[in-house]
């Protein structure tokens, strides 16, 4: 059987949070052992320049943070291949390629798009949107079929971007033959890890928006966030009945509990249904949720930490991991690129 490729990425726009690590970080990891599977992860630093062009050492610096936040979530060189979008000019080349084959219609009512470009604007004023922000979708499409990726591991709001992949691999082969690979995103299996909300309730944890919990907060920072996360306004005294809907700290134990945290930080429930009950009848505190989950936050962020430290320590190994991953990965675009060229036919020597 051959084997399938799994490709996904992220921008170094900061680092990486819960949201990426339930979304898309923990899935990668999983699979690593898995010999049905080859795969790549890559920094998407052309993507984080399409709205950040004025301030480049943004990007720079948080380039080793990604690559920091990777191996402290677990992922291993010799296992994935780990490499820097802009270190791969075929992706730039396959990009323009790709952009005669969508209008700027689809373009702009891609809702993943619409969404982030309202946000932004709301955020810094500026009327105008970089073009190629806009195009960024295209570019994404040019990431994932430049290695011929079968799955993509990506949280919920990217479906939208992928299904423009998708989009434009048709319209690709139908007009020069069965040449790129039709990708499938892949989802978590829990719910609440597709869109994980900010600690302020808002819809999605975002480096964007100053509302995560970071993989490299320290055990301090990391309790202090969930002390005060979002919960229900309406459950102010004890004995109040809670409710579940938009309540961030149960969308935190959605994602991140298992039954054996019972036994182990709060005995006296079996499983989060009996919790989730409780709570709605009224009589359990927030603030007991909150160790609770604190507990199982620290518990799960405490190694990852320890490995965050270790490359800390090492960032000019986190820097070869990256150039020989990335020249690893040019290798493989160009294969696909040769074919490209061939089914386009600008391949005149
Ligand atoms: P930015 O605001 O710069 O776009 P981001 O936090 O959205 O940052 P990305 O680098 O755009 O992060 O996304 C990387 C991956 O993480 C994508 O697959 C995305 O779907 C996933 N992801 C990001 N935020 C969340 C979240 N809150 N819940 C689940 N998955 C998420
Ligand atoms: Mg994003």
């Amino acid at each position: 059987m051959q084997e399938k490729i799994i490709l996904t990425g992220d921008r170094p726009t900061g680092r990486l949070h819960l949201g990426h690590y339930v979304g898309t970080l923990k899935k990668r990891v999983e699979l690593q052992d898995d010999p049905r599977y080859k795969r790549f992860v890559f920094i998407a630093d052309l993507q984080a320049l399409t709205d950040n062009a004025r301030n480049p050492q943004i990007v720079r610096e948080n380039v080793v943070e990604v690559a920091l936040d990777y191996l402290a979530a677990g992922l291993v060189p010799e296992k994935t291949t780990l490499f820097v979008q802009s270190q791969i000019p075929e992706l730039a080349e396959l990009t323009m390629y790709y952009l005669n084959l969508v209008t700027v219609e689809r373009l702009q009512r891609n809702p993943t798009v619409k969404a982030e470009i309202k946000q932004k604007k709301e955020m810094s004023g500026e009327a105008g949107v970089p073009a190629g922000f806009l195009t960024y979708p295209v570019s994404q499409a040019a990431d994932i079929t430049a290695f011929d990726a079968d799955l993509v591991p990506v949280g919920e709001d990217q479906v939208p971007v992928l299904e423009q992949t998708r989009e434009i691999v048709r319209t690709f082969n139908g007009l020069y033959g069965e040449v790129l690979k039709e990708p499938a995103a892949m989802l978590p299996d829990r719910k609440a890890c597709c869109r994980l909300p900010g600690v302020d309730g808002a819809a999605k944890m975002s480096k964007s928006l100053g509302n995560a919990i970071y993989l490299a907060d320290d055990e301090a920072a990391v309790s202090q966030k969930i002390m005060q996360v979002y919960t229900d306004p309406l459950h102010i005294k004890v004995t109040d009945p809670g409710h579940l809907k938009g309540n961030v700290m149960f969308v935190y134990l959605d994602a991140f509990c298992r039954n054996e945290h019972f036994p182990a930080f709060l005995p006296d429930y079996k499983n989060l249904d009996e919790l989730k009950d409780h709570y709605k009848r009224g009589g359990l505190g927030d603030v007991k949720v909150k160790r609770f989950l604190n507990n199982i936050l620290q518990a799960e962020l405490s190694p990852v930490r320890e490995r965050r430290k270790y490359y800390e320590a090492r960032k000019d190994e986190v820097y070869r991991i990256l150039y020989e991953g990335s020249q690893k990965a040019r290798a493989a675009a160009a294969a696909v690129l040769d074919r490209v060229r061939k089914a386009i036919g600008v391949n005149y020597f």
